[in-house]
């Protein structure tokens, strides 16, 4: 049974996040969609809200399940006795960094492999970070993120008086 980890903050999650969870789901037997809590970072939406949203997106793949956790990625592999962490792939610049967290986290967990997933040509450009940016400026996100996620991101920033 090959159990695979797909990390990351999703604030919030996008169609890139959604195409690479979907090729995931293809490759392993479960793969858990886990919202990495970082005390330290401010975010948009709270790691509950984020869990509610990934849930939502994901609830037609039956073998994913969305957790969060604060700690260290190797630490919850462990935990939930996963062999493989996912990631995404969109440029050259994201490699420099991803690699090096690779090697650390199977430093840390001996046999825990990273496997990593090109973004689809459509998603290149394509990040949460965008997505906040754009919709802070009352700009349209609907090809960005998934359909029932766009209300809720509008929401959010008219909440906060934009
Ligand atoms: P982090 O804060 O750890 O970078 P993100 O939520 O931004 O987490 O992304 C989680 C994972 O999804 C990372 O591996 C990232 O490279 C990948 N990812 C983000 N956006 C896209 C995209 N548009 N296409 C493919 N992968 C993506």
């Amino acid at each position: 049974m090959l159990k695979a980890i797909y990390p990351g903050s999703f604030d919030p999650v996008t169609n890139g996040h959604l195409d690479i969870i979907h090729r995931a789901s293809r490759i392993v037997d479960k793969l858990y969609v886990t919202i990495l809590e970082n005390p330290t970072k401010q975010y948009l939406f709270t790691p509950e809200q984020r869990k509610q949203h990934l849930q939502m997106v994901t609830k037609d793949i039956t073998n994913v399940e969305v957790c969060s956790y604060c700690g260290m990625l190797a630490d919850f592999a462990k935990e939930a006795d996963a062999s493989l962490i996912v990631r995404g792939l969109r440029e050259m610049s994201d490699f420099e960094e991803e690699f090096q967290r690779a090697l650390i986290n199977r430093s840390l967990y001996p046999g825990l492999e990273t496997m990593f997933i090109a973004a689809s040509a459509k998603h290149l450009f394509l990040s949460s970070s965008a997505v906040r940016e754009i919709a802070f400026f009352g700009g349209d996100i609907s090809s960005m993120v998934p359909p029932e996620v766009e209300p809720l991101v509008k929401k959010e920033y008219t909440k906060r008086g934009r």
